[in-house]
């Protein structure tokens, strides 16, 4: 067993732990800062992020995109926005119409490189393959248990380990475990920026259909977010960005909700059911299977036409009656799927719950233990689709960072 002192130990070398080391030493470069990585290399999850793209930021960026306890936005005013962040550390970015910043190289390497070309110029230690599994709040410092019998003394440590989402890139949730035994507050977790479960039963004759559509999430009668995009059905979920940008609901509302589709947001209801009898008239002796030809593609439609009627698809349009045609029309602009999960870990970007936001301060500093501080995605907040988490994991970790390296023991 070793035993190894620090300034500052950072738990965790993904995005915010990076930003918090970098943060750290830039404050002051005479600060002993160790980034203890469980995974054989620091920001493997950074390099799957935006499809290999790493979509960094957002220049949009209000209340509305962040969903938890943590006031997110309240943070993200007091650090530099993701473009400022990267270009001073020497990576240019390009924003496209929806206001999605990705670096200029179109690869998510380029943003790992300048994290850790920066992190090691400024002096801070990178520890791989070191699971912290025990954190020992003594007189004034903190020990750190490793997985392999190592010890770390620090008289300070960021957590920056992650929580549940995409396991696979070391964040299995146990640094939430840890902390609730230490007396953490959590909000329960559930995956989030991931697609959601309903019935099979509902999606037979869907899988590998894609929609362009206006879609809503509803529970007790309430419409809580409408988002527009393409609804993308697999055989036992709902997916696409706009699906992604609903899961977290799911966390909130469990089996209450509901996700409806309307697929021809262009026409209001009335409007649709007269283009639909205009349709009848004008084909009325081809098969009922041609009824939405001039609106989505083949699988779709038939889905549509034999919920809606109840008849073969080969029978005559003619013989639809008219409450199969306002049925058809129905279907076309609320198409319901009850809510029965969402996707397990391994298919989620991020995570809703956490520590809450009562359990630290303006400074990201623990109020039950000082000198101790929180970054990312283990924090109670989860940002929309679109660079926000990201850029949650850059704030948090520049703040944890400064103000860990300007923390003075009382
Ligand atoms: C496939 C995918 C694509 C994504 N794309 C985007 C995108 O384009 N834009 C966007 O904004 N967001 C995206 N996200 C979300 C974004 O990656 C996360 O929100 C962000 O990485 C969270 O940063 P973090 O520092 O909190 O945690 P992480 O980046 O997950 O880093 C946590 C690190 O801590 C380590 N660790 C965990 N426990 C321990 C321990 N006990 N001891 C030592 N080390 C430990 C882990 O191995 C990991 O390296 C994506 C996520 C996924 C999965």
């Amino acid at each position: 067993m070793s035993e190894i002192s620090a300034d500052i130990a950072v738990i965790g070398g993904g995005a915010s732990g990076l930003a918090a080391a970098i943060a750290a030493k830039s404050v002051n470069r005479g600060l002993r800062v160790i980034i203890a990585e469980r995974l054989p290399r620091t920001g493997k999850k950074l390099l799957s992020t935006g499809n290999g793209r790493c979509n960094l930021g957002n220049r949009e960026l209000s209340p509305e995109n962040y969903h938890g306890t943590v006031d997110a936005m309240g943070y993200i005013s007091r650090a530099p926005r993701a473009e400022e962040l990267f270009r001073s550390l020497g990576v240019l970015t390009v924003c496209d119409s929806a206001g999605r910043l990705y670096p200029h190289s179109g690869s998510a390497a380029t943003v790992l490189s300048a994290l850790r070309m920066r992190a090691e110029e400024l002096g801070a230690e990178e520890r791989c393959g070191a699971e912290i599994t025990g954190i020992l709040p003594q007189k004034g410092r903190y020990a750190l248990d490793t997985a392999a019998g190592d010890r770390i003394l620090c008289t300070r440590v960021i957590i920056a380990a992650g929580a549940y989402a995409d396991p696979k890139s070391g964040t299995d949730g146990r640094m939430l475990g840890i902390l609730r035994k230490m007396g953490y507050k959590t909000a329960e977790c559930t995956p989030a920026v991931a697609p959601l479960r309903t019935s099979p039963e509902l999606l037979k004759g869907l899988k590998g259909v894609r929609a362009k559509c206006r879609i809503s999430a509803a529970a007790g009668g309430k419409t809580l977010r409408t988002e527009t995009g393409e609804l993308q059905f697999t055989e036992q979920m709902l997916s696409g960005i706009c699906v992604f940008d609903l899961a977290y609901l799911w966390g909130k509302y469990g089996t209450g909700l509901t996700v409806s589709a309307d697929l021809v947001p262009e026409l209001e209801r009335d409007e649709l059911e007269r283009y639909l009898e205009q349709v009848c008239a004008m084909h009325s002796r081809q098969p009922v299977s041609e009824l939405l030809t001039g609106l989505f593609r083949r699988e779709l439609a038939a889905y549509i036409i034999k919920r809606a009627a109840d008849k073969p698809l080969s029978a005559e349009i003619r013989s639809l009656k008219r409450q199969e045609l306002s049925a058809a029309a129905r279907y076309c602009k609320d198409l319901r799927f009850p809510v029965t999960g969402a996707a397990g870990w391994q298919n989620a970007q991020s995570t809703f719950g956490g520590v809450v936001q009562s359990e630290v301060g303006d400074d990201l500093q623990s109020k039950r233990h000082r000198g101790l501080y929180l970054c990312g995605e283990i924090l109670d907040t989860v940002g929309d689709c679109g660079g926000y988490n990201l850029q949650w994991a850059w704030t948090s970790g520049t703040i944890a960072g400064r103000e860990a390296a300007v923390f003075k023991k009382k």
